[in-house]
């Protein structure tokens, strides 16, 4: 299984972390390792100072596949929830500076959490998904899959051009504008239309 990221696919939230705006997107991965399996608690990492939540529509392959073309791609995912992408920003900035590649800071052992899986057959409006992540009960990120500078049908057929990808994998779509830290005994709870799918508390 693989878990593969998209970074930078929001303009609002390139723009609040100072990046320029990509013409491709910009894919990393993470280990198998990274997620974090139901019921288990998350403790915040010791290695940084600046735990940051991002919160992502994340897709579920349903299909192996390869060079899937854009116009076949919806034929490769079933299912969707919505997950954070743990990043350690002080780690990430350190890293970016010396333009040396990410792991420390986005692909550490559960550092990818997901939710409870929507079928896309259950969904009302496949193209417009609204999503949103609570902090300790307040509202701080809120998106929707329409505000994506590239869709899932490109994401999946982008990555499969460099990639297999195959049933199982998980791509993590991107994060909307609002990332922010987490100290320990904040609640996150992440919801898709309006649904509650993803709860956990920083231990
Ligand atoms: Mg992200």
């Amino acid at each position: 299984m693989k878990i593969f990221c998209v970074g930078r696919n929001y303009a609002d939230h390139a723009k609040e972390l100072g990046n320029a705006i990509p013409d491709e997107p910009v894919i990393f991965m993470k280990p198998k390792s990274a997620l974090l399996q139901a019921h288990t608690p998350f403790y915040y990492p010791e290695f940084t100072n600046e735990l940051h939540y991002e919160c992502e529509l994340v897709l579920r392959i349903s299909k192996n596949g390869k060079y899937i073309q854009d116009k076949f791609a919806n034929k490769y995912y079933d299912a969707v929830t919505v997950g954070i992408d743990f990043t350690a920003r002080d780690i990430q900035n350190e890293l970016k500076e010396k333009g040396l590649p990410w792991e420390k800071a986005k692909a550490w052992d559960n550092s990818a959490a997901i939710g409870k899986w929507v079928p896309f057959t259950n969904l009302k409006n496949k193209k417009d998904i609204q999503f949103a992540l609570n902090k300790n009960g307040e509202e701080v990120q809120k998106g929707s899959s329409t505000q994506m500078i590239h869709d899932f049908d490109y994401i999946v057929s982008y990555i499969s051009n460099y990639f297999s990808v195959n049933i199982g994998d998980l791509i993590f779509t991107g994060t909307p504008a609002g990332v922010g830290e987490l100290v320990v005994g904040d609640e996150i709870e992440g919801f898709m239309e309006s649904e509650s799918l993803l709860k956990l508390e920083v231990k």
